[in-house]
């Protein structure tokens, strides 16, 4: 489990976050969504341990991670423009982090994820020469061979439309319930949000309008904002 407790950041005078608490189970999918600016990316980087928080705690399975630097905490990220080495091929990107931590994950298990994403057939074509969606099959494969405590996803829908934005939610659906992989999801898109979670957080001005399910935030939306949010964007 997940526990966020009391977290507040501010970017010089500008509070972004603003006593944020939130607990998040083991295998859930949960989705940020909120305006432009209301400070999702930053919720996420600060749990990736990218963005140091101001106040507040982060417990990861009970142990207490708000002083752990990003490369020890284990979880890991990505990025929206999916931050891919143009100049390597597809199997090279998916194994680059591994590249000082030889042992820690095997070829077989480098290949599992592979054959999970189907990306067999691209691995040796060059970024440049992958869909939007291969791209992002490509990236998540690589993010997932570090065998993450934790996925974080920056809009990894907002490139892709039509039937590869379908295909891909529902291999981020199958990842997390595959591998029990908590993955939390920066979304600013009310649709999306409601269909790929299991839960959802809506914050505007860097607090928490709602955290529920998307039944609960649906037929019970707890205030205004959220019932303006979701009502008529969708
Ligand atoms: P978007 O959907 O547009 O990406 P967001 O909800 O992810 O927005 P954040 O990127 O978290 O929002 O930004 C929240 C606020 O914090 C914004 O006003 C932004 O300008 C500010 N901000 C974010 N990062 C920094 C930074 N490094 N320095 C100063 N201000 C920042």
């Amino acid at each position: 489990m997940l526990k966020l407790h009391h977290i507040s950041k501010q970017f010089d005078d500008k509070v972004v976050l603003d006593d944020i608490n939130l607990e998040i189970g083991t295998g859930e999918i949960v989705s940020l969504l909120g305006p432009s600016g209301s400070g999702k990316t930053t919720l996420l980087n600060l749990i990736l341990g990218l963005t140091p928080m101001d106040h507040g705690s982060i417990i990861f399975n009970d142990v207490d991670l708000t002083h752990v630097p990003m490369k020890k905490r284990g979880f890991n990220i990505v990025f929206q423009d999916y931050a891919l080495f143009p100049n390597l091929n597809a199997y090279d990107n998916i194994v680059y982090g591994l590249r000082n931590k030889k042992g820690s994950v095997s070829e077989k298990e480098v290949q599992e994820y592979i054959d999970f994403l189907e990306l067999k057939p691209h691995l040796k074509k060059r970024i440049g020469e992958l869909s939007g969606g291969q791209k992002q099959r490509v990236a998540l494969a690589r993010t997932l061979v570090t065998n993450p405590k934790i996925l974080l996803l920056d809009e990894p829908l907002s490139a892709l439309d039509g039937v590869i934005k379908e295909s891909i939610k529902q291999r981020i659906q199958s990842i997390a319930r595959e591998f029990k992989l908590t993955t939390i999801i920066v979304t600013h898109d009310p649709e999306e949000a409601l269909t790929l979670s299991d839960k959802i957080l809506i914050i505007n001005q860097g607090k928490i309008s709602q955290f529920g399910t998307p039944q609960e935030i649906i037929n019970r939306p707890e205030n205004e904002f959220v019932e303006q949010f979701i009502i008529k964007q969708l």
